[in-house]
């Protein structure tokens, strides 16, 4: 069994209708034996979609999926940078950030980790130069 989407022209009726094959879909339309469910007209054809429209959706859809998997891979890149390069402090960010500033011990490595917004502020007014990175949490994927 095949289901076609049917289209009256008289009417412009649109209705499904099933038939054993496409074959017997065009033998029952060569006998004019197909009618439109509203005005029984026989002017009635496949409603044929548009694979133009269709194709370049689907094309744009993609486009914008690759763009954002490479945005992610960037992202994902500078990530494991970071990792590396730099120590997790976590919630203790800010409290970190001020023992650099203001201690003298030296650190090797840069930190990195969370903070609110307004702690960030407070980090600035004291002239504690913080970067806010794009992150995604590996639990995403
Ligand atoms: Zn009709």
């Amino acid at each position: 069994m095949i289901k076609y989407q049917l289209k009256c022209k008289s009417c412009k009726n649109i209705f499904d209708s099933w038939f054993a094959s496409s074959k017997e879909f065009e033998k029952l339309k060569k006998m004019k034996l197909i009618n439109c469910s509203e005005c029984n007209s026989i002017n009635v054809d496949k409603s044929i979609m548009s694979p133009r429209v269709s194709s370049k959706l689907s094309l744009d859809k993609k486009k914008t999926f690759l763009k954002a998997n490479k945005v992610k891979l960037k992202i994902k890149e500078f990530q494991n940078y970071v990792k590396k390069n730099f120590e997790y402090v976590g919630e203790n960010f800010t409290y970190k950030a001020r023992s650099i500033h203001y201690g003298d011990k030296k650190t090797k490595k840069g930190i990195f980790g969370k903070a609110s917004q307004k702690e960030i502020k407070e980090l600035n007014d004291e002239g504690i130069e913080t970067a806010q990175i794009p992150w995604i949490d590996d639990k995403e994927n």
